[in-house]
């Protein structure tokens, strides 16, 4: 496997300024994740504890993402190395994550993740519903700050309907600035879908696959 060229050519030419990049590394090596390092990326993603661990004596001014559904034992291992957490699914995990950073003194940036796309179950994240409260009471919290909103659209070929669920995010998105202006950043987007996102307001993208396969 290596990294795609004319695909990260292709996003980088068409991606607005206000959009960034986050690369999703998962199952890459870290010469690849360097050789988007080398053109001048520095966020990248992981999934997996487990994975992202082996990855971590990378350059350390790359600003790592979290975007897996974090478990609760595995919560004190990453704190140190992560930039950001954007699996916030539950107020529990909330409450864990300030705790830790608080230990070790240190302010984490972290991105709500909702579930929208309801037809796809077994998925982890936020009813719109729970947005609210979910909000107010992580303003409670020291030590973590909810910067972002993390979506996924739903796992169709039917564009109506990842439009749909997109332009709903980006409404929920909307509504709870009024109330929590520290919202800044709307991730949603991969591979198949980030063309779509970005019509529907999102701010930041997060491609894998696009970007290491297949390069003619
Ligand atoms: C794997 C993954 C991505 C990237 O998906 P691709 O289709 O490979 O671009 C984005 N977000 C999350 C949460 C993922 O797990």
């Amino acid at each position: 496997m290596a990294i795609n060229h004319s695909h990260y050519l292709e996003i980088k030419q068409n991606i607005p300024l206000n959009v960034s990049l986050c690369i999703v590394t998962k199952h890459h090596s870290k010469e690849d994740i360097l050789s988007y390092y080398d053109l001048g990326e520095r966020i990248f993603a992981e999934n997996r504890a487990q994975e992202f661990l082996k990855k971590k004596d990378l350059p350390n001014d790359i600003e790592w993402h979290f975007i897996g559904h974090l478990q609760k034992n595995k919560v004190r291992q990453i704190i140190p190395y992560v930039s950001c957490i954007q699996s916030l699914d539950s107020f529990v995990l909330a409450q864990l994550i300030d705790k830790e950073c608080k230990r070790i003194h240190k302010i984490l940036p972290v991105y709500a993740q909702f579930h929208l796309a309801t037809e796809d179950t077994n998925k982890y994240g936020l009813s719109k519903e729970e947005a609210f409260s979910f909000f107010s009471n992580c303003e409670k919290l020291t030590n973590i700050e909810v910067c972002g909103m993390m979506v996924m659209g739903p796992h169709t070929a039917n564009t109506k309907r990842i439009e749909e669920v997109f332009q709903e995010a980006n409404t929920l998105f909307h509504s709870l600035r009024k109330d929590f202006p520290k919202l800044k950043v709307l991730s949603m987007g991969m591979s198949d879908d980030y063309k779509i996102a970005i019509q529907c307001g999102s701010t930041m993208i997060r491609i894998g696959s696009y970007l290491f396969e297949g390069d003619e």
